[in-house]
């Protein structure tokens, strides 16, 4: 089959591997249908994962249908038409009984950054995938969901609605700053609403991200390169500051941002991956009573999410603005990887 396999920092290429095999019984194999990349997939590239080895094949993003299916997998038969989760899971384990599939103590790890959770399994930017805990890893499609949806829910979407409107504790009224519109930040903006926000802020530096962002369900859009941005997100809540700031970036100026717009008492979920280490004014966030949170997705709301997609109440398909086959998987990495002059969101690969 052919694959998009890593070859060390800046290298890459779609090439010819073996077909995967069922290795262990509660694996199946899946035919890639639709795919997408993800920012991480950019970070692994640029070399910041170092844990991921040459050879390896990328993405963690899919939608497809069973070819293989394992001796022991009890509710997947072939022919199925999954979604891919970005975190393959046990679902026996002590963590995976809380719904922390991140944290799975079987140790296999998301497909194509498993390099969290110390086993590396090849991605779904490929023709054919092996999926580990078949069961526990993998949604079947309802009718009527189209793969372009769907396929948002392998990470985005439960990343955005977990990471950002739940561990930041959103209520109804709430007023909430998402800092970042990128996919992620787009998807706590759609899921905000799941939980009644009144106002959703988005901040981001591009307009044009600000624009989608009301598209996605934000009421403003703010740009954090104007020098007066956290007065004006301020002014919007008549000084108070928000209750909930969401950080969708993964630096430390978007980090401070949040800490500056929310108000006492409220929260900051941090989603953002931070590879440079973030100060915090601790004294001022005790004296301030504010709450803040972060994690690695665990896709446990997924078959929640899922629902709320197949009644049309969640617009997932939106994500994707730009469409390639799978033999023009490098162009596809072009388009995404100057998202700011192609203006692509998520780019499905199908
Ligand atoms: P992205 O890079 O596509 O989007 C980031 C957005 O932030 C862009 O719209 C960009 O214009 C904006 N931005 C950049 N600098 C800014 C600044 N100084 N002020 C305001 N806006 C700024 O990223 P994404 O794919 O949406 O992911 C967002 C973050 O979430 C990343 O750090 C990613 O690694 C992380 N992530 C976390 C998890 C998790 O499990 N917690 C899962 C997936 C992704
Ligand atoms: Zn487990």
């Amino acid at each position: 089959m052919k694959a998009l396999v890593y070859h060390g920092p800046g290298n890459k290429a779609w090439e010819d591997v073996p077909d995967p095999t069922i290795i262990d019984p509660t694996d199946v194999v899946v035919k890639v249908e639709t795919t997408t990349i993800c920012g991480t997939d950019l970070h692994i590239l640029k070399g910041d994962v170092p844990a991921v080895t040459d050879g390896r094949i990328l993405g963690h993003e899919g939608v497809g249908t069973i070819t293989e299916v394992g001796a022991a997998v009890t509710t997947l038969k072939v022919g199925d038409r999954v979604i891919i989760s970005c975190i393959s899971a046990c679902g026996s384990c002590s963590y995976c009984h809380q719904g922390l599939y991140a944290h799975c103590l079987a140790d296999e790890g998301a497909s194509g950054i498993g390099w969290i959770f110390g086993h590396l399994i090849d991605g779904t930017q490929a023709e054919y995938v092996r999926v580990p805990f078949a069961d526990n890893s993998l949604y079947k499609v309802p009718e009527g969901v189209s793969d372009d949806a769907a396929v948002m829910l392998s990470d985005i979407l439960p990343t955005g609605f977990e990471i950002g409107v739940r561990y930041g504790k959103v209520e109804p009224g709430d007023v909430v700053a998402v800092v970042g519109a990128g996919p992620v930040g787009l998807a706590a903006i759609m899921t905000a609403g799941l939980y009644g926000a009144a106002r959703v802020i988005a901040i981001d530096l591009d307009d044009n991200r600000l624009e989608m962002a009301k598209a996605f369900g934000a009421t403003d859009g703010v740009n954090s390169g104007s020098p007066d941005f956290v007065e004006t997100v301020k002014a919007m809540t008549d000084g108070l500051g928000v209750d909930v700031a969401i950080e969708a970036v993964g630096i430390p100026a978007t980090f401070d941002t949040c800490l500056k717009l929310v108000r006492p008492g409220g929260s900051v979920a941090n989603v953002g991956v931070h590879g440079k280490a973030v100060e915090l004014p601790l004294q001022d966030l005790w004296i301030q009573d504010i709450a803040i949170t972060m994690g690695l997705v665990s896709t446990s709301t997924t078959s929640m999410l899922l629902k709320l997609v197949a009644q049309k109440k969640l617009p997932a398909e939106k994500f994707a603005t730009h469409r390639f086959t799978f033999d023009q998987m490098l162009e596809a990495y072009d388009t995404f990887g100057r998202a700011a002059e192609t203006k692509a969101l998520k780019v499905v690969i199908s």
